[in-house]
């Protein structure tokens, strides 16, 4: 049986890990489950996969936690320290970041650390945290695999050893606005940008995938995950999902990972890999599809893709502040204090201000991204709706 340690298992992600392990009875024991703030889910999924430690982050929910689990041999524990502790405590042989945000980036370095392999949803690590997750790799050997469906896609259709890789394709359904007028969208609702056309998921990923900040984060993610540089990473907006990323090589041959719009395919992917197993979830009908469309993506509408970009080529801290800036600026948006339009003009005005310096350890990553944060709130507190 393969040892799960679950990190954000009370999300999107992390309920979808959850079905994939029902899916394989017998393969998967589930070790530790980490949630932050839903302890009515986290003590349901407690009951039902057993596991040996559970960690509740957020300290009110931590104690509700506490009041109402009625299983003795269980531990507890609170907080991102009670996350490291119990990855220390608890072996396991596979991680599942699911965590969102910039929470996730410690547990992912003591992970690595530990050589536990990860299946790494998590994409604010490699953006913020990249150059510290390469060398925490390098030095224990522990693999990423990625769960991001395009990334899960290049994956599997990068050859290995292949000496003419020429290009990742990465699709984007370019979200619920692509074909709205630029105007329009200074007026999008928080309603509005969380439809996402083609997938369900959390909160800040969606608004991320509205904005197209969400691809920007994917190209950078792409960067580290394959070291492909920019010039040869392109983003390509194909509106069915079906496609969820290609690879072209040298000879002209570009190898595609089409399905349905289903995480628990990728999700299952990383946790069975290098097999690929079959599974009881609904399969692609190709007859059913009215077509496949590819455009070129609006970096003038969509003004976060290329900031994305622009900040991925610099490199270093820059992406970092990027991301932190971003996370602020979407709960923002969500808590409608700024516009939509106010989310890459947010993250552009605080990475304007920063001058990039080489990231020397997770202390320094931390402080620059206070720093970002605090430059982000700055521009809130101005442009205050
Ligand atoms: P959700 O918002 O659905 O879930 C987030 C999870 O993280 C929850 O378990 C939540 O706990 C926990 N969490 C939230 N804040 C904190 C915190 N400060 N400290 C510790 N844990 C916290 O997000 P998703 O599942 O959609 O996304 C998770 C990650 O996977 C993100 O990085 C996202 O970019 C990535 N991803 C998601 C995809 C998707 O389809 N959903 C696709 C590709 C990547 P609680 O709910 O208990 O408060
Ligand atoms: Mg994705």
């Amino acid at each position: 049986m393969k040892r799960l340690a679950i990190l954000g298992a009370t999300g999107s992600i992390g309920t979808q890990t959850l079905q994939v392990v029902d899916a394989f009875p017998g393969r998967f024991d589930v070790v530790l489950l980490a949630g932050h703030s839903n302890w009515q889910l986290l003590l349901k999924q407690a009951e039902k996969y057993q596991p040996a430690c559970v960690v509740v982050t957020e300290p009110a929910a931590f104690a509700r936690f506490q009041q109402e689990n009625t299983d003795p041999k269980l531990v507890v524990l609170s907080g991102m320290e009670g996350v490291l502790k119990a990855l220390e405590q608890f072996p396991v042989d596979m991680m599942v970041g699911a965590m969102s945000g910039a929470a996730g980036i410690e547990p992912t370095l003591k992970a690595l650390e530990l050589g536990i392999d990860l299946a790494l949803a998590n994409k604010e690590t490699l953006v913020s945290g990249g150059s510290l997750v390469r060398k925490a790799q390098q030095k224990s050997g522990a693999k990423i695999i990625p769960v991001d469906s395009e990334h899960s896609a290049i994956f599997q259709c990068i050859e290995p050893g292949s000496s003419c890789l020429n290009k990742i394709l990465l699709t984007a359904s370019g979200g619920p606005f692509r074909t709205w007028e630029k105007k329009a969208l200074y007026q999008v609702t928080p309603q509005q940008a969380l439809k996402h056309p083609n997938w369900s998921m959390g909160r800040k990923i969606t608004i991320d995938s509205a904005t197209l900040m969400n691809k920007g984060l994917e190209v950078i993610e792409a960067n580290w995950l394959f070291d492909v540089d920019y010039d040869h990473i392109q983003v390509l907006v194909h509106p069915q999902s079906v496609i969820h990323s290609m690879v072209e090589y040298g000879d002209g041959s570009v190898l595609a990972h089409l399905g349905r719009a289903d995480m628990r395919i990728p999700i299952q992917y990383a946790l069975t890999w290098p097999e690929r197993q079959g599974n009881p979830f609904p399969k692609l009908d190709f007859t059913q599809l009215a077509g496949l469309e590819f455009y070129a993506p609006d970096f003038e509408k969509f003004p976060a893709l290329a900031l994305a970009y622009a900040v991925g080529r610099t490199g270093k801290s820059a992406p970092a502040v990027l991301n932190g800036a971003n996370e602020v600026a979407v709960a923002a948006f969500l808590q409608e204090q700024i516009g939509f339009m106010d989310i890459p003009a947010l993250v552009q005005w605080v990475v304007e201000q920063h001058i990039p310096v080489e990231i020397e350890s997770f202390a320094h990553l931390m402080e620059l991204d206070r720093w970002a944060r605090q430059k982000a709130q700055q521009f809130v507190q101005q442009h205050r709706q």
